[in-house]
């Protein structure tokens, strides 16, 4: 059985509620593949070995980010970038128009709605923010792009089943890339 992971980054998790729109379709898909990690629909931690495919949801914020891509990396046969902020750091890479200091200062003081009269930014037990917001490409080897905020299900559904039977993605859209 086909070995697929997925798992979430810096994202809001619509790239797998778009998966799981697959209602019935993603039981045909889930009859073809052995699921070893997916984060909406399991509870695994730790990341298997022998991965066929991972899709990989979101961008590079955080240390955490960044190892999880590289781990993902290491054990799949094949990495797609899977929605608009992995491809290219979407949404969250707004937060590459401030440097990382105003953000936190914004994030943990200063909102409308933060309670925090002691004035203190969390640093233990927190991943470190990187740099910058990155997209998946700018860290690790990325085999396919899926973009799309979110994917459409369908598109999904698409690409699964051409690697399922062995083919390579149709790439003839402007929703699927190969990179
Ligand atoms: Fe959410 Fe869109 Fe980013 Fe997917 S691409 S994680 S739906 S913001």
């Amino acid at each position: 059985m086909v070995k697929i992971a997925t798992t979430w980054l810096a994202c809001c998790s619509g790239c797998h509620i778009s998966l799981v729109d697959l209602h019935e379709d993603l039981l045909k898909v889930l009859e073809q593949v052995e699921l070893v990690h997916c984060p909406v629909l399991m509870d695994v931690k730790e990341i298997p070995d022998d991965i066929d495919v991972a899709l990989i949801e979101g961008g590079i914020r955080n240390e955490e980010n960044l190892h999880i891509a590289q781990e993902m990396r290491k054990k799949a046969k094949i990495v797609i970038a899977f929605g608009t902020c992995a491809v290219y750091g979407g949404i969250p890479g707004i937060g590459n128009l401030y440097s990382n200091e105003a953000l936190l200062e914004k994030a943990y003081k200063t909102t409308f709605s933060t309670k925090n009269e002691e004035g203190i930014i969390p640093s233990e037990d927190v991943p470190e923010l990187t740099s910058r917001v990155k997209p998946l490409s700018d860290v690790i080897d990325v085999d396919y792009i899926l973009p799309g905020c979110p994917p459409k299900p369908e598109l999904i559904a698409g690409v699964l089943t051409s690697l399922l039977e062995g083919k390579t993605p149709e790439l003839t859209t402007k929703n699927m890339c190969e990179v």
